[in-house]
């Protein structure tokens, strides 16, 4: 049998950094660049589902299957030595003090509040989980509604179905920055939606907002706020856009703001000296996702809103014994009590310690590019260093860098070490030499504005 998964050669351990990528692991990433037919996943002859031979004995055929998973499991451990671009925080291993929970089928269908009959659910972790965020967010335990949903996407689909049954003939405001889930629940939603335009930084442009609000001033306003943007990181204003939303003379009751804080909700409450966002101000939900910063190995998220809203969409449902108030029928009864344990473990203290360290790790790397020429940026409260492209798709999937247009990123997660950084820069660096020479690199001005753009025109500016 072939081995489709190079045994961890690139965990340097220290080593001289290798220039030489291992093409067999390279081809196990769907291309993010061409988008065409080619890019589609090739299924090698390992992952096929086969039948059991009647001659072969179930001990070889198991044997046979935990190799398999082996050399994944290796795959995935160089995966992640390189993982640079995508907000996934790979520190997991901790997570397998709960490896014995895997026996078990558990389903938290229904609403996390209500009393079912069915008894395989972890409905007090989630409990103990969503009064954990209602304390980070300002909202007292009987004033809040809740559920661990699948993921930041999901979390958004709740906010925003409750700004629109509070407010069903309102239009949803969003940046252009804005991730796209957005986009996607205004078109599963039909409901009309006004792209709001972005500043370098990546913030929503309030003043574009105050002149799509006048537009429309007779319908009400659903605004998607953005606490940190999936590209730059960047952190919408939410004082700015109430008091925008006050200065166009939208009443309390005329508007409803959802905060979509998927990656930065774990860190902007962290930092000292930054406005807030909270429930003491008039926002209706927010959303986060527990996969990103907080590294959960599954997908999943939170979402957070004020009690009272929910009687809006909650039906009862007899035969599940609960009410549904959710996205989602069955539930992941897994995620919610690898969250509890992770935020058990950790802490508000190792929490601020995490964000701590990945802050000063982004801000060193975005050093180095800056002392190298390059051109980069890295927002006040963020940990995603944007920089420009490289025009290499196999530098790119090696280090798994998002791009985007012109502009590629890192996100600094917790996993990230200076180490990492260190053996992304040398080889950055080595590289650039020979993708540029006749050709320049690319402008970034109109992407991350001219004082972070190094390119020949502004560098000297
Ligand atoms: C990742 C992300 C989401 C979606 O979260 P998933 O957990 O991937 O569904 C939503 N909003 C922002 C800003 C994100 O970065």
């Amino acid at each position: 049998m072939a081995s489709h998964f190079p045994v961890n050669k690139l965990s340097t351990n220290g080593a001289e950094p290798s220039d030489h990528y291992d093409r067999e692991a390279m081809m196990m990433i769907p291309d993010q660049n061409d988008m065409g037919e080619e890019s589609n996943l090739q299924v090698g002859e390992d992952f096929a589902v086969v039948e059991p031979k009647d001659e072969e004995c179930s001990v070889e055929r198991l044997h046979h299957l935990s190799k398999i998973v082996t050399q994944f499991q290796d795959h995935l451990r160089e995966r992640a030595s390189n993982y640079l671009g995508y907000p996934g925080n790979q520190n997991c291993s901790h997570y397998l003090a709960l490896s014995t929970l895997l026996q078990f089928n558990i389903n938290n269908a229904g609403d996390p509040f209500k009393k079912s009959d069915h008894g395989l659910h972890s409905k007090k972790f989630e409990v103990g989980v969503l009064d954990w965020f209602a304390r980070l967010w300002g909202i007292d335990k009987d004033e809040y509604w809740g559920y661990v949903t699948n993921g930041g996407t999901e979390s958004n689909f709740h906010g925003i179905l409750l700004g629109r049954e509070l407010l069903p003939n309102g239009i949803l405001y969003t940046s252009e920055e804005s991730h796209y889930s957005l986009f996607k629940i205004a078109r599963m939603y039909r409901m009309d939606c006004e792209t709001i335009a972005s500043l370098a930084t990546g913030e929503m442009d309030c003043d574009d907002l105050r002149d799509k609000l006048l537009m429309n001033k007779d319908r009400p306003a659903i605004i998607n706020i953005t606490i940190g943007t999936t590209f730059k990181g960047a952190v919408d204003d939410l004082d700015l856009v109430v008091q925008t939303l006050t200065d166009c003379g939208f009443s309390d009751n005329q508007f409803y703001i959802h905060c979509d804080a998927a990656i930065s909700g774990f860190v902007v409450p962290f930092l000292k000296q930054v406005p807030k966002f909270t429930f003491k101000k008039p926002i209706g939900s927010v959303s986060i996702s527990g996969h990103k910063f907080l590294g959960c190995p599954m997908p999943c998220g939170v979402l957070i809103t004020r009690r009272r809203y929910i009687n809006l969409i909650s039906r009862s449902i007899e035969y599940i014994a609960s009410f549904d108030t959710t996205i989602a029928g069955s539930r992941n009864g897994h995620s919610p009590i690898f969250m509890w344990y992770v935020l058990n473990i950790k802490g508000w203290k190792g929490l601020k310690q995490d964000v701590e360290k990945c802050r000063k790790n982004a801000r060193y790397l975005r050093h180095r590019l800056k002392k190298e020429g390059i051109s980069s940026m890295l927002n006040e409260m963020s940990i995603t260093v944007v920089f420009e492209r490289p025009p290499d798709n196999e530098f790119v999937r090696h280090w798994q860098l998002q791009c985007l247009g012109n502009m590629a990123h890192v996100l600094v997660m917790p996993h990230v070490t200076v180490e990492m950084l260190e053996r992304f820069l040398y080889d950055l660096i080595r590289k650039r030499k020979t993708w540029y020479g006749k050709v320049h690199p690319p402008c970034l001005a109109e992407d991350v504005g001219i004082c972070n753009c190094a390119c020949a025109v502004h560098a000297c500016i």
